[in-house]
């Protein structure tokens, strides 16, 4: 679809397009970083992806964001940001990114069928569900195997419903999934809980909540839905089998940096590194969110390094515009 060699001639498409900013990625980064940029107005591009929005379209009631004491779902929380961005004249396509080329100035982004090229680029796409990558798991994915309780914990009414993982994620899925389940079943590999403890006292304390400790699941058994569970007790290495009808797996996340790797530096675990948590390895690209965030992974902490990226952007191409003006004038006085 695109050239394998950066700085290459592409020819696959006739169109290009000249942006001064492109933010990639539409959680509460993206978006914050959208807002900023539209009243600067900078007329920012936004790519949100065919499933915009970032996590908080997968989560529930968000009760800690600020300026929502009652909280606030989280898909309508998206939607907000989504509208101030747009009142403010972002522009936003809910359409993937499908490589870079960071390598060459402008810089270059494609979507499925067209080529951008921007003076600067903030890159916030965040990080995806990860998945426990055992036998059963990817074929019964939408048939009982899910990672989003919103999406998919109605249906499974009466029914018994496995919840994988200790963190936070975990006991925000099983406390939302009592709403819904006969029973809600915590598997973890530990014997305590990583999650904050107002969410932990929470579910521990849920009448309808058990847990399973120092255990993983190693099978997903069913054919056409999830019928049992193969689990592995950790300390006495014992299998045994649990019948349940879902399972929702909440074990974090993995960055979404796959498209960047040829470009920008990344740790261990693929996320962007970047000294001060705005700028990247290249100057002109800035990172927001969780993309690089390994630690704090909140909406506000993520809004914040959105508006700093946006900032920093501006500030940029104030300094290209002085310096390609200088240029042209130096030209001129040449001439
Ligand atoms: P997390 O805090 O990294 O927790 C992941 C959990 O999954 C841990 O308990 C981990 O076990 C377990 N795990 C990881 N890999 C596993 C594997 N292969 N097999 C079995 N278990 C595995 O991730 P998170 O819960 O998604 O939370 C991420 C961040 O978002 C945190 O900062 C959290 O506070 C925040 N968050 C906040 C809220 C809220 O405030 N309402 C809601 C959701 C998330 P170990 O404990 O053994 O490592």
């Amino acid at each position: 679809m695109f050239p394998a060699q950066p700085g290459a001639l592409r020819v696959w498409s006739n169109r290009l397009i000249m942006e001064r900013l492109i933010i990639i990625g539409s959680g509460p980064a993206g978006l914050t970083a959208a807002v900023y940029a539209a009243r600067a107005n900078l007329a920012p591009l936004l790519f949100a992806g065919y499933q915009y929005g970032g996590q908080l379209m997968l989560t529930t009631e968000v009760e800690n964001y600020p300026g929502f004491p009652n909280g606030i779902m989280g898909p309508e929380l998206m939607e907000q940001f989504r509208a101030q961005a747009e009142r403010f004249g972002a522009k936003i396509e809910n359409v993937d990114v499908t490589a870079v080329d960071f390598a060459q100035r402008p810089f270059r982004v494609w979507t499925d069928d067209i080529e951008y090229a921007a003076d600067t680029v903030i890159v916030a796409t965040g990080a995806s569900a990860r998945w426990l990558g055992i036998p059963g798991e990817e074929r019964l994915r939408g048939q009982g195997v899910s990672s989003c309780a919103t999406c998919d914990g109605a249906f499974f009414r009466e029914k018994h419903i496995v919840v994988i993982g200790g963190g936070d994620s975990a006991m925000e899925e099983a406390l939302f999934l009592t709403r819904f389940g006969s029973k809600v079943t915590v598997i973890h590999r530990r014997e305590s809980l990583r999650a904050s403890k107002i969410m932990a006292d929470r579910a521990l304390a849920h009448p309808k909540i058990a847990f399973i400790w120092n255990s993983t699941v190693e099978e997903v058994k069913g054919e056409y839905g999830v019928k049992s569970l193969v689990l592995k007790n950790l300390r006495s290495g014992e299998s045994s089998e649990l019948p349940a009808d879902a399972m929702f797996v909440a074990i974090g996340h993995d960055p979404n940096t796959e498209i960047f790797r040829d470009y920008l530096e990344l740790d261990a675990q693929g996320y962007i590194v970047s000294t001060d948590g705005v700028h990247t390895s290249i100057p002109g690209i800035f990172v927001a969110g969780d993309v690089y965030d390994i630690r704090y992974k909140q909406a506000i902490t993520a809004a914040g390094m959105g508006c700093k990226a946006s900032m920093d952007a501006e500030r940029y191409l104030e300094e290209l515009d002085s310096e390609r003006s200088a240029g042209s004038l130096s030209a001129a006085a040449r001439a």
